[in-house]
Formats: structure tokens, sequence, C-alpha cells
């Protein structure tokens, strides 16, 4: 019996006469992701993408999760794939629904017909499906209202579907769908989720990460790395542009009050992110930040450096508490390495007393100590690039 995806959209949906670019961008994530699992066919009809493997080879457990975590599909049903006549409807479900139904103690079933010539309605294909299946899978009963499961027929443009039920999807919108941001990626919890959230929004990533080699270490870059790859699971290759900021942190010491280094730091960042987003044709910064979680993200501060940049700067976890965002790392699996132990270019030289309601003339006062412009260019002079490829 030939099993097939059937992937619903949500938003894209909406898109009226845009619709059939999303519906594009859609099928050509999917197609990459499949190059990975085999020999599919991946076609759109009716506001359904379908997935067909092609031959027995197809990884279908692998393919069904990879298309699990595609944006812009709301929800994936696995199907069964039979002629336009009850009697294959009829014996597709015999065959194909009790393994589903096993441990379960109610169900029903729902008819669907996109195709109005059918010789049945949906209400009738329901009825005789369901017939089949009370008399094969006993002491299963019919449970309109409230169904442990709910199976359904699919009568569309060429074939039937039986299926057991829908599976959610990623939802959001297809990655490319909305631009590309540049991500501060840093090795903690948050920005990982912050690049997912904004993936899962249709925006593309390119990462930018600092680090303060020898302060900061070989595997602490490693670390972000491997973050980067998990998360490339969701949103496609990642570049991983990476920057040190070691002669900043060393000039900072020497010539700063301590009290500003984190947030003079913070502000050579987002100007060298804002320099590297515009070379990368970036239209926005994204950021992990989450408001008051520390100094460096009060109002104030936040202030202080977000006016380094004439970008928007996307903070999705702005308004999250540590445990939602936690939550979130669960989920897309990052968690685990976000907590591994190394250390990051903001936690070297941190302030014992670090301004929380800093003043902007103060700050800039301190910078104008330094030659800016000069380490941020060389800074940039020295940034290289590691390819994540997208693990599908
Ligand atoms: P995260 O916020 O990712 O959990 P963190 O809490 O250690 O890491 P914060 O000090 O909260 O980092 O930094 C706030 C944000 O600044 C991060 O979410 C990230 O976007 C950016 N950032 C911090 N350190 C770096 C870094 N070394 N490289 C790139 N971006 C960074
Ligand atoms: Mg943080």
């Amino acid at each position: 019996m030939k099993e097939v995806f059937l992937c619903k959209y949500g938003e894209i949906v909406l898109k009226g006469a845009n619709k059939r670019y999303f519906e594009d961008m859609l099928c050509r994530e999917l197609r990459r992701r499949a190059a990975n699992y085999g020999d599919f066919e991946i076609s759109r009809a009716q506001s359904t993408i379908y997935i067909e493997p092609k031959d027995e080879f197809c990884d279908m457990d692998g393919m069904f999760e990879s298309a699990r975590k595609a944006f812009g599909i709301v929800a994936i049903a696995r199907a069964a794939v039979c002629e336009k006549n009850m009697d294959s409807i009829l014996q597709t479900a015999r065959e194909y629904i009790p393994q589903f139904l096993v441990g379960k103690r109610t169900f029903k079933v729902e008819g669907k017909r996109s195709d109005k010539m059918f010789c049945k309605n949906s209400m009738e294909i329901a009825m005789e499906v369901g017939g089949e299946l009370l008399s094969c899978c006993q002491p299963i009963r019919v449970d309109v209202h409230h169904p442990e499961i709910v199976v359904k027929v699919e009568v569309r443009e060429h074939y039937a579907y039986v299926h057991a039920g829908q599976f959610k999807g990623a939802g959001g919108m297809p990655v490319g769908s909305n631009g590309t941001g540049l991500l501060l990626l840093s090795g903690g919890i948050d920005s990982p989720v912050a690049g997912y959230m904004m993936a899962k929004r249709g925006v593309r990533i390119e990462a930018i990460h600092f680090e303060s080699f020898p302060y900061t270490s070989e595997r602490a870059r490693e670390k972000v790395l491997e973050l980067a790859g998990l998360v490339s699971a969701y949103a496609g290759d990642i570049n991983v542009h990476v920057v040190s900021l070691t002669h900043i942190q060393e000039e900072l010491v020497k010539s700063c009050d301590e009290d500003y280094f984190t947030l003079l730091l913070r502000r050579y960042m987002m100007a060298i992110a804002d320099k590297a987003a515009r070379k990368f044709k970036c239209g926005a910064l994204i950021t992990g930040e989450s408001l008051g979680q520390v100094a460096s993200q009060t109002m104030e501060a936040l202030n202080v450096t977000n006016c380094m940049t004439d970008l928007p700067v996307f903070r999705p976890c702005i308004g999250m508490d540590k445990e939602e965002i936690v939550q979130i790392s669960h989920k897309i699996g990052t968690f685990e390495t976000s907590i591994q132990p190394f250390e990051d270019c903001c936690t070297v030289f941190t302030p014992k007393h670090p301004r929380t309601r800093p003043e902007l003339y103060k700050v800039e006062r301190e910078e104008q100590k330094l030659p800016f412009d000069e380490l941020v260019e060389e800074a940039l002079a020295g940034m290289y690039r590691v390819q994540i490829k997208a693990r599908y």
C-alpha cells in the first residue's frame, strides 16, 4: 500500500495573489529536505502539498520528521492512497487504519470530497468507512463528539486518501519569504531561540558570533557552531561570521571606566553587526535580549546599544520569561548544548557594578577615549565565515 504525506499550510492561504510565490518557496524547501531521504515527488494542488515516495527505498519516517520542521506547514497527514471508488477506499481503510486504532476505545470517520462528482457525499463516505472499521476493529465504538481518534477519507482530484488524523507542523512562514536577518549568536540559551523564532516568521538567518580568544576558548566557538547546526534543522543553511573582540576588550580594560565595560562592548558589537549586516544584505539584526534579564537589558541600556544601528533590531524574546525561553530551547533541542559551561566574550572582564540606568552622554564620553571607528574596522577586517549546512 502506498503512503504519502499531505501537507496543509496556514497563513499562506491568505496571501491572495502572492499565494503561488509562497507555495513554490515551500515546495523548494521540501525538495531540499527530501533530497536526504530518497526519491520523492513534491507537488501541489488544492491548497495541499503532496510528498510522494517514488520507490520503496525512501525513508518515510525521516522525511516525515524533517517535513514537520519546515516552517509554513501547519499540519501533516500521513495517508494511504487509493483509487477513487468505494471498494478501494473500504479495502484501504480495512488494511491501513486498524494499526492506529490499537488501544483506542472510540473513533469517528470524517469524509471530505473535493471532487463533487464522486458517487457518494461526505456523510455517506464517513458512514460506510465507519461501518467497515467497526466490523473489523472490535471492541471499538463510534463517538462523534469526543472521539479518541478521527479517521479521515479525502476524495481529491486524482485519488482518495485515508488517514488517521493529522500531526501538527512547525507553523510560521517559509524560510526566505521575509528577507534575511543577522542573528547575534552567543553560546547562551536565548539567541538560538531568537534565531529559531525569526526563522519561523520566514526570515533567512545569517549569524555573527563575537569571540575573544584566548580569553574565550576554541571549545566555546565549537559550541556556538553546534548551536547554529541545531537551529539549521529549522532555518536551513546558516553562515556564521566570527569576529574577534580581543583587541577591543584589551583596549577597553586599559582605558575605560570598568562600570561601562559591558555597555561599551555591546555598542561595539552592535556597530560591527550593523556594518556586517549591510555587507551581507541583511535587513535587520536579531538578538536574544529579554527586558530586564541582566544589567545590559534594562530599557535605558538597550537604548544605549540600540542607537548604534539604523536597522530594525528584532528581539523576539524581549517579553518572555527565562522559563518560557527555556521551554522553546528544549523543544528545538538547543538547551543541552546551550548550558555547557563555556565562557562568552561578554562574561570575561565583567564589571562588578555594571550601570543599569546608563546615561548616553556618559557612555559616549567613555567611548571617546578609544579610536572607535578604527577598532571596528580592524575587527571587521579579521572577520571570517563558517558555513553550516542545514541539518535537514
Ligand atoms: P543568550 O542571550 O543567547 O542566552 P547570554 O544570555 O549569555 O546568551 P546576553 O548577555 O543575555 O547573552 O546577551 C544578549 C544578547 O546579545 C544575546 O542573546 C545575543 O543576541 C547577543 N550576544 C551576546 N554575546 C554574544 C556573542 N559573543 N556573540 C554574538 N552575540 C552575542
Ligand atoms: Mg540572555
